[in-house]
């Protein structure tokens, strides 16, 4: 490292050269294995003779695999052998000071530090952050408001891992960017490209009156295990990992590679290797954009083993993930290849002790799960206590709006302010007393805190408003069938509508109640922006991957086909049936 990525990284433990050969990275100079440049000889060539005892001995296997593989690697994994994309400080920092973007493979390299040259959707940058948890404080909210018109859109974009986003970052202005998030304890290395992405929790962690158990402090602890672990680093593909207390809002665990999901252990149920109390299910594999859910594994943990666990299985992705094609590179396909069993070997070697297994018949499984639950005002565990779910139309907030929540959160909060995977946020400690000037604020500023059944699920991704993979206008579409549905419809039920604009399904279009693909449709003589409409997808209790029903439907003809079916529902429902039942 040159003087300057140490001070900036001077807050990192920094891994050994054996860690960053397991993570495929190279390893770099004043190591034993020194870099040369070349892809097959960074990590392969410095391979040792024999095979190594201890911890270098996995570092050695991975060499080997990825030998064995020799130039079938992808070209984003021959990239990062060329170069190690954590060690790219200087450079990002160089083309920011020359006023220029990355251009070819520098483009995914830069990802690692959590900048996306998004041409040509945008020729700018897009920047994601990493909160776990979705925790942030109102200094920090106003610091990134502040950042956001000095150096960005002047807006930020809630996401669907409660984290945020910048847009239409100038060249310029990448490095004010990435000092600015530093100066905010923002540390969003890592925050894409191969790695593990921003770790979610249940968003009313400690306030929940139903939850098992708080989730926040437990992101938070394995986001800062990333940060300091630098084979956590240089995945095979993207990574998910979340934590759900068990309470009324959802944190989505199911659709992640892991998810720990809590349950409770009854006094009958007990024995002397499971005393009563609140454990977490370790599932895993899931990636809902390739219809699978996280699948339990019968291994159950005390909330202190979930964050080793979680290494551990990193760990065993990072040698066995497929790193020669993309489309399979996820840790659903090592697990569809190996099987539970042989993974969860592979992991209990890696940690050196058994995990504990239960049978699922024991277990108590939180049933209060309330799908309007992040929107308006409701009472916390603590008596007297309020918090309030403001509705962010499709994730987004505008600087100003940022601020004056910030000062709301501040002046009738506890100066948090909590991010969920619902592209909304809730300000949480309000005194009852506070409550009308509360909602009196919230409107003022723009911002609602009540929400149709429609809104209240609208999930959209960026969309060809700022994504280069997009085939649809997914926030502008998804605001119209919102108004569209709202003004016909009075609705009981919450119906999700989830948009995603592409294959990648960064709204994760298979669970919503209706989710719509984007494509684009021939029109006469043009191509316009259309969508597969999928019906009955859910998650958690609901969990179902949404099936296709209409297929390539232009936009224009979107709203009136949706009308049909939920018109149809409302007539021909049985007592109490939900959307996904019919
Ligand atoms: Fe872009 Fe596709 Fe993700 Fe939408 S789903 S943000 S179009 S990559």
């Amino acid at each position: 490292f040159s003087e300057e990525q140490k001070q900036f990284l001077s807050g990192f433990a920094f891994g050994s050269d054996v860690a960053r050969a397991v993570s495929g990275l190279p390893v770099v100079s004043n190591s034993a294995a020194p870099a040369t440049g070349k892809a097959t000889e960074l990590t392969i060539g410095a391979a040792a003779p024999s095979a190594p005892a201890g911890p270098e001995q996995i570092a050695w296997q991975a060499q080997q695999e990825v030998l064995d593989r020799g130039d079938r690697l992808c070209n984003e994994e021959k990239a990062k052998r060329e170069k190690n994309p954590l060690d790219m400080w200087s450079e990002i920092q160089q083309r920011a000071d020359a006023g220029e973007f990355p251009k070819g493979t520098d483009v995914f390299l830069t990802k690692f530090h959590g900048m996306f040259y998004v041409a040509p959707a945008q020729n700018s940058f897009m920047c994601r952050m990493r909160l776990p948890g979705g925790l942030l404080t109102a200094w920090q909210l106003q610091g990134l408001a502040d950042l956001a018109d000095q150096s960005a859109g002047g807006y930020l974009d809630v996401t669907t891992r409660a984290n945020l986003q910048y847009r239409e970052i100038p060249a310029d202005q990448a490095m004010n960017i990435l000092y600015g998030l530093r100066d905010l304890d923002v540390i969003n290395l890592g925050a894409g490209g191969d790695n593990i992405r921003n770790c979610t929790a249940s968003p009313l962690s400690g306030i929940d009156p139903h939850e098992f158990i708080e989730t926040i402090p437990l992101a938070r602890r394995m986001h800062h295990y990333i940060l300091n672990h630098r084979e956590m680093f240089g995945l095979p593909r993207k990574f998910n990992i979340a934590f759900d207390g068990g309470g009324t809002i959802s944190a989505l665990d199911d659709t992640n590679d892991i998810g720990f999901h809590a349950v409770k252990i009854n006094e009958e149920n007990s024995d002397a290797e499971f005393p009563a109390g609140i454990y977490f299910q370790l599932t895993l594999g899931g990636i809902t954009g390739h219809c699978d859910f996280a699948r339990p594994t019968g291994v159950l943990l005390r909330a202190d083993q979930c964050v080793q666990v979680a290494g551990a299985i990193v760990r065993v992705f990072v040698r066995s993930g497929d790193r020669t094609d993309r489309k399979k590179a996820r840790l659903k396909y090592v697990l569809d290849d190996w099987g539970f069993e042989r993974f969860i070997t592979e992991v209990e070697q890696e940690l050196g002790d058994p995990l504990p297994r239960c049978d699922e018949a024991r277990l108590t499984k939180s049933t209060v799960e309330d799908r309007l639950a992040h929107i308006g005002f409701h009472a916390q565990k603590q008596p007297g206590k309020q918090y309030v779910g403001v509705v962010l139309p499709v994730g987004r907030l505008t600087s100003q709006q940022a601020r004056q929540l910030a000062l709301l959160s501040r002046r009738y909060g506890s100066g948090e302010i909590r991010l969920t995977v619902w592209q909304n946020l809730i300000l949480p400690d309000i005194e009852e007393q506070d409550v009308q000037r509360v909602k009196d604020a919230l409107v003022e500023m723009g911002l609602g805190y009540e929400a149709s059944s429609f809104r209240a699920g609208l999930v959209a991704c960026t969309g060809s408003g700022g994504c280069k993979f997009a085939a649809a206008e997914t926030k502008t579409h998804g605001m119209f069938l919102a108004d569209f549905l709202e003004s016909r419809f009075d609705l009981d039920v919450p119906i999700n509508l989830h948009l995603t604009g592409c294959h990648h399904s960064c709204a994760q279009h298979y669970i919503g109640d209706i989710g719509l693909l984007g494509c684009k449709v021939e029109q006469g003589d043009d191509m316009v922006d259309g969508y597969h409409i999928h019906f009955g997808g859910g998650w958690g209790m609901n969990q179902g991957i949404g099936r296709l029903v209409f297929e390539s439907v232009a936009f224009s003809d979107v709203p009136a086909k949706l009308a049909s079916v939920i018109s149809a529902y409302l007539q021909q429902r049985h007592d109490g049936e939900s959307f996904v039942a019919f």
